[in-house]
């Protein structure tokens, strides 16, 4: 569970001594705008929920912006309003959060893993290829760690097999290739808000689509089939955001140019000072902008002996994600992914966040070097 931080921002050190990887902000705006909204008495998909999805529209080219309580909401929203369901294939990395397959299994569809590029740590489009068959619907590309997937070649791919394209940008809000931002690539975005994320809304999500028809049918899939009271049209759910989300997401959402220019910023530094150690940092692939959701170093062999060392010397780290995936007890099956097999046992994400003081950036790149 995420640690959430009560203090004016930035926020003090953390109490255990510890940087940790992940410092979610909640301060003196967010708190207002959240008292705003239970005084105002209208809590749940009212005007600041509307405010949200005018105001995040900007950050995916104008997209029609549809919120949801939470990012595997959104994926899942994303497919079922495509009409991806039972006997339909899915395209998905096995080197992600398990949220992204447990959405195509939550419409009764299938995920087929597909290998990642080694530097990127996202889909490797040649891998694509060979995974795409006659029963699949769709590619589900993830920017993992805030770097944008290889979205030309994909959408190439997806263009020539008639397959829809849902982007899980969860981890990459703000993330562009070629200038133009993830969540506009696809026929849908989709984003999450949870606490740890580059900006968060409490707990929420976002989908993003061009086509205005599919934002009708995702507005009335989120809300029990519904756009006038009771004269509901389809079969939906119940995945409405509340306004208290929103008005927070409305501040993070303010905050986010600085926090993404934050966590590039100590990217930077991590980069030039780290180079030269040995450990290979994140490559970033020509035309992307890495938001730094995580900053990612692969530590072949001695993994758990570098995160003990850096532990002592106060600096926390996480791995994002030992197990992938495909080696998940929900999703059995034969699979054959070595870059995504070697990324699981290789990489450390080292603190990046942009509530890093020089001094605690300072002590990573001190720790990191004594422990290469
Ligand atoms: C966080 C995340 C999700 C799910 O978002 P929630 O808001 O936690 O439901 C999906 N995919 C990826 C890659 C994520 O990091």
């Amino acid at each position: 569970m995420a640690q959430l931080v009560g203090e004016s921002v930035p926020p003090a050190r953390s109490g255990t001594g510890t940087v940790p990887v992940a410092r979610p902000v909640i301060g003196e705006a967010e708190i207002a705008a959240a008292v705003r909204v239970l005084r105002s008495g209208s809590v749940v998909q009212g005007p600041e929920v509307a405010a949200f999805e005018r105001e995040f529209a900007e950050l995916v080219d104008g997209r029609h912006c549809v919120a949801v309580n939470s990012g595997t909401s959104a994926l899942q929203l994303a497919l079922t309003a495509l009409g991806i369901g039972p006997g339909d294939e899915v395209v998905v990395p096995s080197f992600s959060f398990a949220a992204t397959a447990n959405a195509v299994r939550l419409v009764g569809a299938e995920p087929v893993f597909a290998d990642i590029d080694p530097d990127s740590f996202c889909l490797d489009p040649a891998a694509v290829l060979a995974a795409i068959g006659p029963r699949t619907a769709a590619l589900l590309p993830v920017h993992l760690y805030g770097h944008p997937a290889a979205m030309a070649e994909l959408t190439r791919l997806a263009a020539r097999g008639g397959l829809a394209v849902v982007e899980d940008a969860c981890q990459a809000h703000g993330a562009t290739l070629d200038g133009r931002p993830v969540g506009s690539f696809g026929a849908a975005g989709c984003f999450s808000f949870y606490p740890t994320k580059n900006m968060h809304a409490l707990e929420g999500g976002m989908v993003t689509v061009a086509d205005p028809a599919l934002a009708r049918k995702l507005r009335l899939l989120r809300n029990q089939g519904m756009e006038q009271p009771y004269r509901n049209e389809i079969v939906g759910a119940n995945l409405r955001m509340t306004d208290v989300s929103a008005a927070v997401g409305r501040v993070q959402l303010g905050r986010l140019p600085g926090a993404t220019e934050g966590r590039r910023a100590n990217a930077a530094v991590l980069d030039r000072e780290l180079a030269g150690t040995g450990l290979r940092t994140p490559p970033v692939a020509p035309g992307a902008r890495h938001v730094y959701h995580q900053y990612t170093v692969r530590v072949p062999g001695q993994r758990e002996e570098f995160r003990r060392e850096l532990a002592a010397a106060g600096v926390g780290t996480e791995v994002y994600y030992p197990v992938p995936i495909h080696r998940l007890p929900p999703f059995p099956g034969r699979w054959e992914l070595p870059e995504t097999e070697r990324a699981a046992a290789e990489v450390v994400a080292l603190p990046v966040h942009p509530t890093l003081s020089e001094a605690e950036l300072a002590l990573v790149v001190e720790a990191v070097r004594r422990a290469v």
